[in-house]
């Protein structure tokens, strides 16, 4: 029998998933895959971990996260020679009290819900599955692992608005989130820039949602992202930092209601909004639409001037880390912020970033410079196993 561990990231119309199993010192990647289509047809596909096709189903209609989570339960309950040791969640919010992953019991559930006014789009989701396997399967230990908990390390400067205690009180703080993929980055620094893993390091997470972390001997200590998912760096459909009198002029000036106020924000914004053509890098990059292409200049000027303000905080840079589906992949990308970044001492080594790197930086280049792949999963899987073992 092997021991395996499920590592669910619910959002809100899929459910994801991967399955490691412990092979001797090891957490290996079995499987992964995920129901989509949740409030419309749903559809589950599972890979093994070369991306092969192992296991497929189509429902009609939209079965909800509740009865998705009951079908992966049983799925992965039925594999034979497998037992199912624990589950590993993502969750978005940890709010101030956690900083570090927890073992979920009906306390810690209930602390979570309190904490849905944070995340009113993406905590209830998170929980579903939560409270479905808390029933369901109350002897198989559950874990909750937080994008916001990394950040904790933060200094409070770092982590407040200048706003009064009235507002302030309420938990409106400067959070962060993508921690889970900082952290698995912080813990692979060590490996590939020793000098960096003591020192000063930024961390560009750039995919569909995107910010960056400025890191002190792999401890976070700045980043782009606030309250919501939605300061910083412009992302595929949010807009990323604003001027907060631009959602007073929408509402005020333009009639916009708050859910339209909202949607524009989140879901018309970014790179979709400024290009009108896409939110995906590879459809911007293969344009010949100078919108496009305007929309990837405003996203590597915002990483200028983001790179800069980080380094700050950090008190100098000794690297620089692209990692996420844009930052992995786009040499085009790395290269226009690389060049940006000459005033800081950056020398891009333009044959090892068409390679995708990992180092991408000359010998000479005062700052080192590195692609490295992250693994949220793997954090998950791998903060999971640490609780179930204590
Ligand atoms: P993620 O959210 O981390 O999956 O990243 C998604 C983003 O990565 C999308 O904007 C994709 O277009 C982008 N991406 C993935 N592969 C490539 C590639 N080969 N070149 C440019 N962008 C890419």
């Amino acid at each position: 029998m092997t021991d395996s561990i499920l590592v669910l990231n619910a959002g809100s119309s899929s459910l994801k998933f991967s399955v490691f199993a412990r092979e001797a010192d090891a957490l290996r990647l079995r499987s992964h895959g995920q129901i989509e289509g949740l409030t419309t047809d749903s559809h589950f596909v599972a890979h093994d971990a070369d991306g092969a096709v192992v296991a497929e189903r189509s429902f009609s209609g939209a079965i909800g996260h509740e009865r998705a989570t009951g079908f992966l339960l049983d799925h992965y309950l039925d594999t034979p020679g497998t037992t199912l040791r624990a589950v590993g969640h993502r969750v978005v919010h940890g709010g101030t009290e956690y900083a570090a992953p927890v073992r979920l019991d009906a306390g810690v559930i209930h602390a979570l819900e309190a904490l849905i006014p944070l995340a009113p789009l993406h905590q209830p989701h998170n929980l579903a599955p939560i409270r479905v396997l808390h029933e369901r399967v109350p002897d198989i230990p559950q874990v909750a692992c937080f994008d916001t908990a990394f950040h904790r390390t933060q200094p409070e400067i770092a982590q407040a608005f200048a706003l009064p205690p009235k507002i302030e009180r309420h938990g409106v703080h400067r959070y962060g989130f993508h921690g889970l993929s900082y952290e698995f980055i912080a813990r692979r620094l060590p490996e590939v820039d020793a000098v960096a893993a003591r020192g000063r390091t930024v961390v560009l997470h750039l995919g569909n949602g995107a910010s960056m972390c400025a890191l002190v001997g792999g401890r976070s200590v700045a980043t782009t992202m606030g309250f919501t998912a939605l300061e910083g760096l412009p992302m595929g459909t949010r807009c990323g930092s604003l001027d907060p009198g631009v959602v007073l002029f929408m509402q005020q000036q333009l009639g916009l209601s708050v859910s339209e106020v909202e949607h524009v924000l989140y879901h018309e914004s970014g790179l979709l909004g400024v290009s009108g053509v896409s939110s995906d890098m590879r459809s911007l990059e293969s344009s010949d639409d100078p919108r496009a292409k305007r929309a990837i200049d405003l996203l590597v000027y915002r990483i200028g001037r983001e790179l800069g303000s980080l380094a700050a905080a950090a008190g100098g840079l000794d690297a620089i880390v692209f990692t996420a589906g844009i930052g992995e992949n786009s040499a085009r990308l790395r290269e226009a912020v690389c060049r940006q970044a000459r005033w800081i001492g950056v020398e891009l080594d333009p044959a090892a970033n068409a390679r995708q790197g990992p180092r991408i930086s000359t010998d000479g280049s005062g700052v080192g410079v590195w692609v490295i792949p992250t693994d949220e999963e793997r954090m998950i899987a791998q903060h999971t196993d640490d609780l179930v073992a204590t």
